[in-house]
């Protein structure tokens, strides 16, 4: 039989890895640190500095030779002499301490000469110049070795990385006042569908609230990404035409509704006339067959199914890693963990299916569960959902108790 080119359909991975092939990375921009948080790194950080900068102490105590006290314990003491005192940030300590004698220290303090550990104040009593000692140090406890935390030249952070806390604490650490950064992707989104009514507006019968734009909006946010939202479009070629017109001036684009096989349907047509060369147009899953992908230059085209859950996964599976891609992160991908079933589920073989779960972890193990009716327009139970159930497309069902692979679609 004759088949149409239009009825293809592109398996998941491929549709992957065809979306990932097509992007090309943005450009840089110099940012303040405190504005980089979850900002991709454009450049490898090295270190030219060593952290900390000399030996210095983890505890609040007396730097002491830890052979001094060998023997100490509660009933009999060791005491040596205090022969003076370092404090973080303060001079260090000229004589150093030899056989005998201890330097009280603070936290953070650079440890005198001869000391090779620091006992904790708490195992310690001092008076008139001297101090008791009540439990053996053990040699290098609480003695922090300069450059064990970075070493100069260590590469310390890789261009790609998402800026965590931690990442900017270094940065300050290293004393850098800013970090070249990917420029952050700007995203036009559009709504298409003539039943469709934006907030605050009346309904009459047979309409309905436009719901995808907010997901897909925030979900371009979470990804720090700028979206801008075109409206609801109105169901004919020309209204699609000029919406798409617009939304080009953007990095990305991302439309719902009218990629299916309608008559009023006219997101691919669109395609045609802007140059938009399309890349794939259906993907063998479900919820989210109807997806379309296209370029034109540099810049993304994403045609999403309408009913909001289908929108949501496609926005998961191919969008997301896209725009983290596009704006240069190497790391793309949501984890995926086995889990236990907790019910039976049936599903129609030959199509990925990707089911709204809820997983709990009980005893360091995943269990998961389906949150319910998983028709592609019921947005409540992608609501209740932390994660998908992926099942692969040979499947017909799986007993509750086997392990199925989930996609953690909260994790950031
Ligand atoms: P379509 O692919 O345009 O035929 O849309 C499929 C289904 O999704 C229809 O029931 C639409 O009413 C619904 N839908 C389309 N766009 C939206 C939207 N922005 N918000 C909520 N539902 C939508
Ligand atoms: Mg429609």
């Amino acid at each position: 039989m004759f088949m149409n080119v239009n009825e293809l359909t592109t398996p998941v991975q491929e549709a992957m890895d065809i979306v990932l092939a097509s992007v090309k990375p943005l450009d840089y921009e110099i940012v303040s640190i405190i504005d980089a948080y979850n900002r991709v790194l454009y450049q490898d950080i090295v270190s030219n500095i060593m952290i900390p900068s000399a030996d210095d102490s983890a505890m609040d105590g007396y730097a002491v030779i830890a052979e001094d006290t060998y023997g100490a314990s509660s009933d009999s003491p060791v005491t040596l002499q205090v022969v003076g005192e370092v404090r973080s940030g303060g001079p260090v300590h000229i004589g150093g301490v030899s056989q005998g004698k201890a330097v009280r220290i603070m936290t953070g303090a650079v440890i005198p000469k001869g000391a090779n550990s620091v006992i904790e104040v708490e195992y310690t009593e001092e008076d008139n110049g001297y101090v008791r000692i009540f439990q053996e140090a053990e040699k290098y406890k609480n003695y922090r070795i300069a450059g064990e935390s970075i070493k100069k030249g260590d590469k310390i952070l890789r261009k790609g990385t998402r800026l965590s806390s931690a990442d900017i604490g270094i940065l300050a650490s290293l004393n850098h006042n800013t970090v070249n950064v990917y420029r952050q992707a700007t995203v036009s989104i559009i709504s298409t569908g003539d039943e469709l009514v934006d907030l605050g507006n009346e309904t009459q019968n047979g309409q309905i609230r436009d719901a995808n734009a907010y997901v897909i909006y925030s979900e371009v946010k979470k990804l720090n990404a700028v979206p801008r939202y075109l409206g609801i479009t109105k169901d004919t070629l020309h209204d699609v035409q000029d919406v798409f017109f617009k939304a080009l001036e953007s990095d990305v684009v991302i439309s719902t509704g009218g990629v299916s096989k309608g008559k009023y349907d006219f997101v691919k047509k669109a395609y045609g006339e802007l140059g938009i060369e399309t890349l794939f147009e259906n993907v063998n899953v479900k919820p989210g067959k109807p997806c379309t992908f296209g370029t034109k230059g540099n810049r993304l085209v994403f045609g999403l199914p309408g009913n909001p859950v289908s929108a949501l996964t496609s926005f998961i599976q191919f969008v997301r890693p896209a725009l983290l891609r596009l704006m240069g992160a190497v790391n793309v991908y949501q984890p995926v963990v086995n889990a236990y079933l907790e019910e039976d589920i049936k599903m129609k073989s030959g199509r990925v299916h990707l089911l709204r779960g809820q997983f709990t972890v009980r005893n360091n193990d995943f269990y998961v569960a389906t949150t319910g009716n998983q028709k592609s327009s019921i947005l409540s139970s992608m609501s209740k959902a932390n994660c998908l159930i992926m099942v692969p497309e040979h499947l017909a069902s799986i007993k509750a108790g086997e392990k199925v692979p989930i996609q953690l679609i909260n994790h950031s």
